[in-house]
C-alpha cells in the first residue's frame, strides 16, 4: 500500500504536456473575442455552424502547439509560455473592450504611444483582466515541475509534437475547408483576431519592414521648391492645424444635430464635409498625409522620402512645428519644432498634459526666434493638436468647456452609457471649435495677409455596433474612422493678395477629397512650387487668380 503527503511535490509534468495544455487554454477563453465575432456572423449558424467552430479551434489550438513545440527548450519553454500568456491577457483584454483587431499599423501605433497616452489606456478592468486571464495562468505555470529530458528525446518528441499539431491543423482545415474558405474570403478580419498570433506576425511583420525598404536613407524632395507669389508683398503666415481624431460628421458646422461648433460658425470659413483619411490612425495617416506620393503610392513606396515640411523649407520660408501630442512621426524632423505637451503653464497644462490652446501662448516666443530672412517671405505654422485623442476625452478638456454632460470620466469606455462617451467626445469638439476660433483670433491681430488650414488625422469610432478608438484595417474600417473635418479660413488681405474666390471653394463642399489633396492644397496655399506639386490636386489654386 502506498500513502502520499498531503503536501507532496506534484509529479514532474512532461513539457510537451504543458504547451498543449496552455495551447488549448489560449484558444478558449484567451479567444472570446473571435469566437463573440464568429458568433455574430449569418453564415455561421445552427450544427453545420457549431461544427465549423470547433475545426477552427481545434485549428488553432494545432497551430499554437505546433509553434511551440518548436520552441520547447528547457530554458525557453516558460519563458515562452509566459510571453504567450500575458501577450493573449492583453490582446483579449483590448480586442473585447474596444472591437480593435490587432494588425500592422496597430502595432506601430503600440510602438510610438508615449508613457502618457498608454496611461490613458490603463483601467482596473484591464488589471483585472490581464490577471485574470495572463498572470494567474502564468503563476499556475511557474509552479509546475518539468521533467527532466536529454537533449536527444526532447528533440525527437519536439519533431513529433511538431508533425503530429500540424497533421491535425491539416486535418481540421480539410475538414471545414468549404466553409472555412468563404468565412475566410468574405471576413479576412476574422485572422487578425486569433490570439495572441495576430500580435506576433504583426510585430514581425513591423520589424521585417525595414529589411524590405531602404529606411535608412531619406529621398530628397522639393530640391527645386519656390515662392511664386509676388515679391515685394507683404510675407504671409500661414497656421496649418494638424487635428486628432475628428469625426466630421460631429461638427455642427457639417450638419450635426448637435451645435458642436457654434464659434466657427460664426467665422467666415469653408468646410469641406466629404474628405476621406488617408490611413485610420495617427502613425499611418500622418506620414501619409505629408508625403506626395498619396494613399496608394504611399502604401506601396520602395524608399522613404521627406515631407511637405522640408519643402516649404526648402523654398525659403519660416516654418515652425508645435506639437503638442505625441510628436510627428518623423515628418517635422529638419525643421525647428517645439514640444508643448509637458510644459507647465496655467491654466492650460495639469496632471502631465497641456490643452490645446496652450500652443498659441507660446508661438510668439518661438516664431521670434525663426530666420529673420526666411520671415521676410512668408511663415508656415504647423500646429499638432492633442483633439480628440482617446479613450480619455475627458481629459482634453478643461471643465469649463465641458457644454454635454453627464460624459464618460473612465477610459474604459464601455463601461459608460453611449451617450455619455458621445457627450465626453462632442465636449472635445466644442473645445476644438474653441481652439480654432481663438487660432484665427490670434491671426487676425497679425499684421500682413493671413490663412489657417485644419485638416484631422482620421476619425473615431463612438460604440456603433460596439466599436469604439479607430485603426481599424482601413477596408473593412466604418466611416466614421475615415471621414475628416477639413476646414479653411483666410484674412480679407489674404483673398486680395491672392485673388482667392471663397464661392469657388464653397462649391467644393461636398466633393469627394482625399488626403492626397492635402500635400499639393498647403503648398498652393503657402505659394510654393516643385516638381512634385501637382495642380490637379491643389483645391485651392484653382479658385485664385494670382
Ligand atoms: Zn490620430
Amino acid at each position: 500500500m502506498k500513502f502520499t503527503r498531503p503536501n507532496a511535490p506534484a509529479a514532474p509534468r512532461h513539457p510537451l504536456l504543458l504547451t498543449l495544455l496552455v495551447s488549448l487554454w489560449l484558444v478558449a477563453l484567451p479567444n472570446a473575442p473571435l469566437w463573440r465575432q464568429l458568433a455574430q456572423l449569418p453564415e455561421v449558424s445552427g450544427l453545420r455552424g457549431l461544427l465549423f467552430g470547433l475545426g477552427f479551434a481545434v485549428g488553432i489550438a494545432a497551430l499554437t502547439q505546433a509553434l511551440l513545440a518548436l520552441l520547447n527548450w528547457r530554458w525557453l519553454l516558460k519563458p515562452v509560455l509566459t510571453v504567450f500568456l500575458l501577450s493573449a491577457a492583453s490582446g483579449t483584454y483590448f480586442m473585447w473592450s474596444y472591437g480593435i483587431v490587432i494588425d500592422d499599423p496597430m502595432i506601430v501605433n503600440l510602438i510610438q504611444t508615449d508613457p502618457r497616452e498608454a496611461g490613458d489606456l490603463l483601467s482596473w478592468r484591464m488589471a483585472l483582466a490581464i490577471g485574470a486571464l495572463g498572470v494567474l495562468p502564468t503563476w499556475w505555470l511557474w509552479r509546475q515541475p518539468v521533467r527532466p529530458l536529454g537533449w536527444g528525446r526532447r528533440l525527437g518528441g519536439n519533431l513529433l509534437a511538431f508533425v503530429a499539431s500540424s497533421l491535425v491543423l491539416v486535418l481540421s482545415l480539410v475538414l471545414i475547408y468549404q466553409d472555412f474558405a468563404s468565412v475566410m474570403r468574405n471576413h479576412g478580419m476574422l485572422r487578425y483576431l486569433i490570439n495572441p498570433l495576430n500580435s506576433f506576425y504583426a510585430v514581425g511583420h513591423v520589424m521585417a519592414e525595414p529589411l524590405t525598404r531602404e529606411n535608412e536613407q531619406l529621398l530628397p524632395i522639393g530640391t527645386d521648391a519656390r515662392l511664386v507669389t509676388t515679391s515685394g508683398q507683404p510675407p504671409a503666415t500661414l497656421f496649418v492645424v494638424l487635428g486628432e481624431t475628428a469625426r466630421a460628421g460631429n461638427f455642427g458646422i457639417n450638419g450635426y444635430a448637435r451645435d458642436t461648433t457654434p464659434r466657427l460658425a460664426s467665422e467666415d470659413i469653408v468646410s469641406l464635409r466629404n474628405v476621406w483619411s488617408c490611413g485610420t490612425s495617427t502613425a499611418a495617416s500622418l506620414p501619409c498625409m505629408f508625403s506626395h506620393l498619396g494613399k496608394e503610392a504611399y502604401e506601396g513606396r520602395s524608399a522613404n522620402f521627406e515631407s511637405l515640411v522640408d519643402v516649404l523649407h526648402r523654398a525659403g520660408l519660416a516654418v515652425l512645428w508645435v506639437d503638442n501630442q505625441s510628436g510627428c512621426k518623423g515628418v517635422c524632423d529638419r525643421v525647428p519644432n517645439v514640444s508643448t505637451a509637458n510644459l507647465k503653464i496655467s491654466p492650460h497644462c495639469n496632471e502631465g498634459e497641456c490643452h490645446d490652446e496652450v500652443m498659441l501662448q507660446v508661438l510668439e516666443q518661438h516664431l521670434a526666434e525663426l530666420p529673420a530672412e526666411r520671415r521676410a517671405r512668408g511663415t508656415v505654422v504647423f500646429m499638432h493638436q492633442m483633439g480628440s485623442h482617446g479613450p480619455a476625452y475627458h481629459k482634453r478638456v478643461p471643465p469649463a468647456f465641458k457644454r454635454f454632460t453627464p460624459e464618460c470620466a473612465s477610459n474604459a469606455l464601455q463601461q459608460c452609457d453611449r451617450q455619455q462617451v458621445v457627450n465626453a467626445y462632442d465636449n472635445t469638439i466644442a473645445y476644438t471649435d474653441h481652439f480654432l476660433a481663438e487660432t484665427i483670433g490670434w491671426l487676425k491681430k497679425r499684421p500682413g495677409p493671413s490663412a489657417m488650414v485644419y485638416v484631422a488625422d482620421h476619425g473615431e469610432s463612438l460604440g456603433e455596433n460596439n466599436l469604439y478608438l479607430h485603426g481599424l484595417p482601413y477596408l473593412i474600417a466604418p466611416d466614421v474612422q475615415k471621414r475628416v473635418p477639413w476646414i479653411t479660413w483666410t484674412s480679407a488681405a489674404f483673398e486680395e493678395q491672392r485673388g482667392l474666390r471663397k464661392s469657388c471653394l464653397k462649391a467644393q463642399q461636398d466633393q469627394a477629397l482625399k488626403h492626397d489633396h492635402y500635400f499639393h492644397s498647403v503648398l498652393g496655399m503657402a505659394g510654393v512650387r516643385a516638381a512634385e506639386y501637382r495642380p490637379e490636386l491643389d483645391i485651392y489654386t484653382h479658385c485664385m487668380a494670382r
